[in-house]
């Protein structure tokens, strides 16, 4: 089973007006303080990821029993010891695995001995993922600096190769007489057994605290992809709204990253903010395009209930200087257009990526894509959630309370599981599914509930086909998937 891991890092400098994420503001602490919170934090993270991915490798949490040795490359017949580098054509350890006995030379360490050659991608001839992707959302990941990440990634590298259970060291078995340094030569720069493996890792940040020295632990820690918060590049619009953090930084630190991450760079935009005409929003967007990201999430404003926000546009007076109705509906439409003209692809309702020719890896967000396709992630972190969906179509989803204190002091206690049945999960998957352009994985949807999408809601499609394409459908999402509701209520599939 693959199962992708979604991290909480629940701190921020100061609350943004408009945000309900769960995080602590950490600006009333004094620096010492913060590293403590930061590292105490770590390491009650990676103790429960820990703990999370050995369920998942024993099969208590539904994983189904995978063993590191025997199951871990897993092609039909793989034997570990002896197929252990087994993708055709590979060629980092030609002549290692091939032939037992198999025995640890006395003295061998993986880790400190292991030498692929130049030029070696364990992404791509490696083995295939048991944790494909990475996500270290938040709050705001920047916060744990340089060293914070690296210890992150460091505990992480052994956890997020194979499941939470195989042993570098320990299990590791060169055969007698090998000897690993002789014509292997020295890794790539910044090459790193264990973190560089999953295909996909994503930290979030902000321009404030994303220094060149946490970008670049980023980098070397195997950090592949940089969502970095921007909104807006326009000081009045960020200030009326309640963004944190000034402007001044931004060019600096998005030159930055744009060096460090290429097509890996992400950037966050907002449309609707107060005292943000259409003017103001096509030249934040000229702005973002300028440092060449991959990808960018283009997100219109809303109140969520309980935020200072929520309480500004319900006061008198509270809604001067923001777009009304079609207004915000309008500017939206408008950046939507600037980023398509601009040679970027609409391919979910906020998230755009840069178009690329057939055969070019597309800087789509691969772990996004693996939620709204529902297939399986772990979440870790006070208020984190993640889900785990067998092959009959029943879930399991488990979720922590938004309670860091108590998530340090034991985050088993914090702990709510909760058992979705096919329906939940069906309806679910429509949920999240139709956000995407490609729709929800066919294969994945047969297997899960024996049918396909087209056999399950066809007269939604027929009548969605005549209205217009994906744009379309993705514009009236919520009429669409009250179509396609109504059909599966009247249909006895469950
Ligand atoms: S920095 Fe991001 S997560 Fe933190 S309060 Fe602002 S919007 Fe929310």
């Amino acid at each position: 089973m693959t199962c992708s891991l979604y991290l909480h890092i629940p701190f921020c400098s100061a609350k943004c007006d408009y945000c309900d994420f769960y995080s602590v503001p950490l600006g009333p602490f004094t620096p010492k303080e913060r590293e403590r919170i930061i590292f105490r934090y770590i390491d009650a993270l990676l103790a429960e990821t820990e703990r999370r991915c050995a369920e998942i490798a024993g099969g208590d949490g539904g994983g189904g029993g995978f063993k590191a040795n025997t199951d871990y490359c897993r092609p039909a017949g793989f034997k570990a010891n002896a197929d252990y580098h087994r993708p055709a054509g590979f060629k980092a350890n030609t002549g290692y695995c091939a032939q037992p006995p198999l025995r640890a030379a006395d003295g061998f360490k993986t880790n400190a001995d292991y030498r692929p050659p130049a030029g070696f991608k364990a992404n791509a001839d490696y083995c295939p993922a048991v944790v494909p992707t990475v996500y270290i959302g938040g709050g705001t990941p920047s916060l744990l600096g340089a060293a914070g990440i690296t210890a992150l990634m460091r505990g992480l590298g052994p956890l997020i190769t194979a499941g939470g259970k195989y042993s570098t060291n320990t299990d590791y078995r060169p055969p007698a007489g090998f000897k690993a340094n002789a014509g292997y030569g020295p890794p790539p720069d910044g090459f790193n057994a264990n973190v560089d493996y999953p295909a996909e890792i994503t930290v979030e940040a902000n321009p404030e605290s994303a220094d060149n020295a946490f970008l670049e632990a980023c980098a070397v820690n195997g950090i592949n992809r940089l969502s970095l918060g921007i909104q807006s590049f326009d000081a009045a619009a960020r200030r009326a709204a309640g963004r944190r953090g000034g402007t001044a930084l931004l060019p600096e630190r998005l030159a930055a990253a744009a060096e460090i991450f290429g097509p890996g760079l992400s950037l966050d935009m907002m449309s609707g903010l107060p005292e943000q005409d259409r003017d103001v929003l096509l030249r934040d967007i000229d702005r973002a395009l300028s440092f060449n990201p991959g990808h960018v999430s283009l997100y219109a404003l809303t109140a969520e209930e309980g935020t200072p926000l929520a309480a500004t546009l319900s006061s008198p007076g509270g809604r001067e200087g923001f777009p009304r109705g079609d207004e915000a509906d309008e500017l939206w439409l408008a950046g939507r257009d600037a980023l398509v003209r601009a040679g970027f692809e609409q391919y979910e309702v906020s998230n755009f990526a840069r178009r690329v020719l057939p055969g070019q890896k597309s800087p789509r967000c691969a772990h996004n894509i693996r939620y709204w396709r529902m297939e399986n992630w772990i979440g870790v972190g006070p208020a984190a959630s993640g889900t785990i969906i067998g092959d009959d179509g029943r879930g399991r989803r488990i979720s922590y309370g938004p309670d860091v204190d108590a998530f340090i002091a034991g985050a088993e206690g914090i702990m709510a599981a909760e058992e979705l049945d096919r329906a939940a999960v069906l309806r679910e998957t429509f949920l999240m599914g139709f956000r995407y352009d490609q729709g929800p994985d066919p294969a994945l949807f047969r297997k899960r509930f024996g049918l396909s999408v087209e056999e399950t809601i066809p007269e939604t499609l027929k009548k969605w086909r005549r209205f217009g394409g994906w744009e379309n459908r993705v514009l009236f999402l919520n009429g669409f998937l009250l179509d396609a509701f109504a059909e599966l209520d009247n249909s006895r599939i469950t």
